[in-house]
């Protein structure tokens, strides 16, 4: 997307009066953090926490917001808020202007589509055999939903999912993954009903179709008849002045295949596909599935950009790293750019067909983007930041609301039940506990994956977290406690919801001091000769100056002194100077209180 650029010189460059404020549009994703937030605006987050104190809302600097609270506070900031489309790269990476899209033409997508037994998968199979990997003859070829093949005329890309179906279930989803459909019609049978709404859907779709005539090795093959009936679907060969090439194919012997893939590359060049090769990779998700050994597996088109192992993904619900990435003959591949599919091993859960993917930069945005979609996101929309349960005293701060967020997963639903009554009554009106999740069995990926979103801690009681849980709860620091013993952990939570609470100051009476004497000094002002009472003085202690038990003045020493030296500390029964600071209408017979101010940690 271009920026406006004014690039007319010849127009007149009026003053600008620097007070007006500059208006921005300010792109925003469905999950945004108040700390990106305020860079995209170019504001403190502190101005925004404020802001968003304003409105009621208690936020700390990584807090992700939901887009609507986000469109609001920008609209508040005077900026003008814009809701990204899902998946819009631009609006989930940072604002990176340096990069100048490098548009180069790419492979074309190719849908077979035809009546039913006309010879979609026997076309689609011959040439998946005789031409992907040829350089690996005899090796193991796996199906992953699409495959590219290579020609001394240029790459092109079959969807390996003939049909309709997947082609409308894509479309459905707004996705267009398809350059050019192949129409097969046997020649031994005609134009039939599929082959009609196979027409239709392309024309509707907006791309162009190329015939081809399948079966014309077979004795009664009449391709003449075909392309009559043909033409009055008003599909019109080009000899004929129409726009769709016609080719005389055998998917059985391969007989004028070679001529069908020069049509679809022709036809591609016509269509001067194109795209840009720098840019993040962005693209769809032809087929996913659960393998094995390896966990969700998924077989992405790319449609820009290029993507690599190790690589961040979101792909529609999912997310993860890009653990490997191989070709349709199985082979690992180091790169896919446009136009080219390859099968990824690493993320989260199987993506949809028809899904949208984008590489991110950051691993976590990754992830809390997917569990948003999840629906996970929203119940802890305010869950507080940082909820470790040994450290949350330390890392709070005034604009944080006092919440805990926990999960919940025990070994029956009677003590899953109990657990959350019990913890959720601790709730007092400055802390709260807040159980995001509460389930049965085992602590899974995806509990501590929500708990590191929303910095919960997680209570596991009677279960175990499996090997891949302990794993990542590691990896991501999440604070995971195990117990058998309901109070137990009732104890535990309670103790840290007393973290929570803001401390209580207490005075402590550290001594008594009785003024005997005043010096005047000319530049100091008074200086009283005292005598130390009861327990101690020390030089940075407050002090409240009492005469005849009403106090008189209440602040700090300005100096304390033995003799002629400043003294720290000076004990009772110990002759001492001092001064109080900004005060000056001392007497003899005033007493000095002395006392210091503690936090004390508050209790439930
Ligand atoms: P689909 O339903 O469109 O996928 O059709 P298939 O690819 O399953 O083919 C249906 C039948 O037609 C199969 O028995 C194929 O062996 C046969 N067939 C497909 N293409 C050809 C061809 O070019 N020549 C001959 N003789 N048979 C073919």
């Amino acid at each position: 997307k271009s920026k406006n650029r004014n690039i007319d010189s010849n127009q007149e460059q009026d003053f600008v009066a620097p007070s007006d404020p500059i208006v921005k549009d300010i792109l925003i994703p469905e999950t945004i953090s108040v700390a990106d937030l305020g860079h995209k605006m170019a504001i403190k987050a502190s101005e925004l926490i404020k802001s968003l104190m304003g409105m009621g809302m208690m936020v700390t600097i990584n807090q992700v917001l939901d887009q609507e609270t986000a469109m609001i506070l920008v609209e508040e900031m005077g900026h003008n808020p814009q809701a990204a489309k899902d998946n819009d790269p631009e609006s989930l990476l940072d604002n990176d202007e340096s990069i100048v899209p490098q548009i180069e033409s790419r492979p074309p997508v190719v849908t077979v589509m035809g009546h039913v037994d006309h010879g979609k998968t026997s076309l689609l199979d011959f040439i998946r055999t005789s031409r992907v990997a040829s350089g690996e003859a005899g090796g193991i070829t796996q199906h992953i939903g699409a495959y590219h093949v290579k020609t001394e005329k240029g790459v092109a890309t079959f969807l390996d999912t003939p049909g309709h179906e997947a082609f409308t279930a894509m479309r459905a989803r707004g996705a267009k993954a398809t350059d050019i459909v192949v129409l097969v019609v046997a020649a031994d049978d005609g134009v039939m009903p599929q082959t009609i709404e196979g027409i239709n859907h392309s024309k509707a779709a907006g791309v162009p179709l190329i015939v081809a005539i399948n079966k014309i090795d077979k004795p009664d093959a009449n391709s003449e008849k075909v392309k009559n009936e043909l033409l009055a679907q008003e599909v019109i060969p080009e000899d004929l002045g129409g726009d769709s090439m016609f080719v005389e194919i055998s998917a059985k012997t391969g007989q004028g295949i070679d001529n069908l893939l020069d049509a679809i590359l022709l036809q591609a060049e016509i269509l001067e596909l194109k795209a840009p090769i720098n840019t993040p990779a962005k693209g769809i998700i032809i087929e996913g599935r659960l393998d094995k050994g390896r966990g969700p597996a998924a077989t992405l088109l790319v449609q820009s950009g290029f993507i690599r192992p190790g690589d961040s993904l979101l792909a529609g619900n999912a997310s993860g790293r890009i653990k490997a990435m191989l070709n349709e003959a199985g082979k690992s591949v180091n790169e896919a750019g446009p136009s080219i599919p390859v099968e990824v091993i690493g993320l989260s859960e199987v993506p949809k067909a028809g899904d949208e993917f984008i590489v991110l930069s950051d691993e976590k945005k990754a992830r809390e983007i997917a569990l948003f979609r999840q629906g996970k996101f929203r119940d802890v929309k305010l869950a507080k930041q940082a909820s470790k349960l040994e450290n949350v005293f330390d890392q709070m701060t005034e604009a944080e609301v006092r919440f805990l967020p926990l999960i919940i997963k025990a070994d029956v639903q009677g003590s899953a039940e109990a657990l959350a009554g019990s913890l959720e009554k601790l709730s007092t009106e400055e802390v709260k506990v807040n159980v995001i999740h509460s389930a049965i069995g085992a602590v899974n990926e995806s509990d501590i994956n929500l708990a590191s979103a929303s910095n919960a801690v997680i209570i596991a009681f009677n279960v175990k977290a499996d090997s891949g849980a302990r794993k990542l709860a590691d990896n991501l620091e999440v604070d995971m406690r195990n117990y058998s013993i309901i109070y137990e952990a009732v104890d535990e939570v309670k103790s840290a919801l007393g973290g929570l609470l803001a401390p209580e100051q207490k005075e402590n009476i550290l001594g008594l001091v009785e003024i005997r004497e005043i010096y005047k000094a000319s530049k100091v002002g008074n200086i009283a000769g005292c005598i130390v009472l009861e327990g101690l003085i020390r030089r940075n202690s407050n002090v409240r100056l009492l005469r005849d038990n009403d106090v008189i003045f209440e602040g700090e020493l300005d100096s304390l002194k033995r003799f002629k030296d400043d003294a720290k500390e000076v004990k009772a029964n110990i002759e001492c100077g001092l001064a109080l600071k900004n005060f000056n209408d001392i007497e003899v017979g005033d007493k000095v209180q002395v006392y210091e101010l503690v936090q004390v940690p508050r209790k439930l």
